[in-house]
């Protein structure tokens, strides 16, 4: 990112907006840009508090008052030698027509002048007047050979011994995601807690880590006990995550595979889709996101909800290998098609955005997203190529019924041996795998209420009182089926059975 700003500047690019949140870190950058020998400028920082002033110095550099946008900018233009000026925070008057208006002038003005406005925020917001000739680019977050300058200032400030190479790197890859501010203090709170560069440190590393992502509030880290074996049925989709495992390592690239990209799961509500992805994250060793898109929108400011997106996105990336989880991919972006929308093409310029991202990611995270109903979903998802597979997750079988009953009554500790799986499989026709795992915590609060062990019965009479969503939502069920049928792979070993069945 450095070396694409170097170069833009010495290009002689006018304006260039630098989102992030690092200013300082930024600004560090920037000077240490301009002082290589193709930049040779002088920098400085304008603020709506102070004016302009030289970077590195306290004090406002004229006599005149730049605190005004405009009067920064008209500063800005009147200055003759080579100078890089980056304006922080600018974006709550950008719209302004005077700024944008100045802004124009000034770019118009710094031809072969080596001068270059950056304009640093955290949001991203360019009027339209601006758009043709403004560079957007994303400051990075730390990469593994920044975090471990932050980690060494560190063990040199605190005297620490030195540690294998094999926990400082888990240390550095713990850090991975967070801002240099943000490494510097959760490695120096390990260090008091611990004292000591161990395993520990990486611990608790990792959990504050995982407190401040959970802050921003959009992306959500998760942790699942569950393996994979614990998903009753499913075996063609769990023999294609198992043959990923390796998907993400050294080996695989060597071997010349390509990453995977992702993955979308469509199916009937209640059939372990969610349970898929989460337990996909243990049998991969990566960490799993949750990206609640609910949280991304968020109307109180213009482009808001593009920067809550990008940040979200940007996070997962430096944490990456990673697996993002979209639940509900359908609810996420209905109503993103057509202009007309009513939050003023908001959800259209996000699915765009998202959609973009997916296509030119280069970082190894890989989407994980389900959905419920295909009439809902974008046609673009649906495309070929934009996901690695489309995976049909259906009711589940008689002989998955037969599995899932098992994993369910096991994981309560009961003998299987005192129950008829079997019938237990047919008297539940048309039952998803939440539906059945219900039916048993129903038979066993049942038997409880009156002092006694629940029974086969137990479970019948449960079912037999249950109305199945297959049944209340037949329509949007056999439709769905319809769909997948011709373009999406069956999650189950057999295509012929999920074919076959009939409600
Ligand atoms: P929704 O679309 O409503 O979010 P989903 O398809 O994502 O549903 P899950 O949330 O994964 O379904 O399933 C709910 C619970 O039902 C799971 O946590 C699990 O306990 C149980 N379950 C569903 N399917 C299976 C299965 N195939 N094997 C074992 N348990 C299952």
């Amino acid at each position: 990112m450095q070396e694409e700003l170097s170069i833009l500047i010495q290009a002689q690019y006018p304006l260039i907006y630098l989102v992030t949140s690092e200013e300082e870190r930024a600004e560090r950058a920037i000077a240490a840009i301009a002082q290589t020998k193709a930049n040779q400028r002088r920098v400085f920082l304008w603020t709506v508090t102070h004016g302009i002033i030289e970077y590195g110095q306290s004090r406002q550099i004229t006599q005149h008052n730049t605190v005004s946008p405009e009067a920064a900018i008209q500063w800005v233009i009147q200055q003759k030698e080579p100078g890089i000026y980056i304006f922080k925070d600018l974006h709550p008057f950008i719209d302004a027509p005077a700024t944008t208006r100045w802004l124009r002038d000034a770019i118009a003005s710094f031809k072969d002048a080596q001068k270059a406005i950056i304009l640093m925020s955290p949001v991203q917001i360019v009027p339209i007047e601006l758009e043709k000739e403004v560079v957007v680019l994303d400051f990075l977050l730390p990469d593994m050979a920044e975090l471990n300058q932050v980690l060494s200032q560190q063990l040199e400030q605190t005297k620490s011994r030195r540690t294998s190479t094999e926990t400082r790197e888990k240390l550095l890859r713990a850090a991975l995601g967070l801002t240099k501010d943000e490494a510097e203090k959760v490695y120096r709170k390990a260090h008091v807690k611990v004292g000591r560069l161990t395993e520990a440190e990486v611990e608790i590393v990792l959990s504050e880590k995982k407190q401040l992502i959970r802050r921003n509030g959009i992306l959500e880290y998760i942790e699942e006990d569950e393996t994979i074996d614990s998903i009753g049925g499913l075996d063609e989709l769990k023999r294609w995550l198992r043959q990923r495992s390796n998907a993400f390592t050294e080996r695989a690239r060597e071997y010349g595979l390509p990453q995977p990209k992702g993955m979308l799961i469509l199916g009937v509500p209640g059939c372990g889709k969610s349970l898929i992805a989460k337990t996909t994250s243990r049998l991969w060793g990566l960490p799993l996101l949750r990206l609640d898109m609910g949280r991304v929108y968020d109307g109180s400011m213009v482009g808001r909800s593009e920067a809550n997106l990008r940040n979200a996105l940007k996070t997962a990336e430096s944490i990456s290998p990673a697996i993002l989880f979209i639940d509900e991919l359908d609810k996420s972006f209905a109503g993103s098609s057509g202009s007309a929308d009513s939050d003023g093409g908001t959800s259209s310029r996000i699915f765009g955005s998202f959609l973009t991202w997916m296509q030119e990611k280069t970082s190894p995270v890989f989407v994980m997203a389900t959905a419920n109903r295909v009439e809902r979903l974008p046609g673009e998802f649906l495309r070929k190529g934009r996901f690695d597979e489309i995976f049909f997750v259906d009711l589940p079988t008689p002989e998955e019924r037969q599995q899932i009953f098992n994993i369910h009554l096991s994981k309560r500790r009961r003998e299987i041996g005192r129950f008829d799986l079997e019938q237990l499989a047919t008297v539940s026709d048309g039952f998803s795998g939440a539906e059945i795992e219900q039916a048993i915590i129903a038979a066993m609060y049942e038997a409880f209420a009156q002092d006694r062990e629940f029974t086969q019965l137990d479970i019948i009479a449960s079912i037999k009182s249950t109305l199945p969503l297959s049944r209340t939502m037949t329509e949007q069920v056999t439709a769905l089926r319809d769909w997948a049928r011709q373009r999406a792979r069956p999650a189950a070993a057999s295509v012929a059975e999920y074919q076959r069945m009939e409600f």
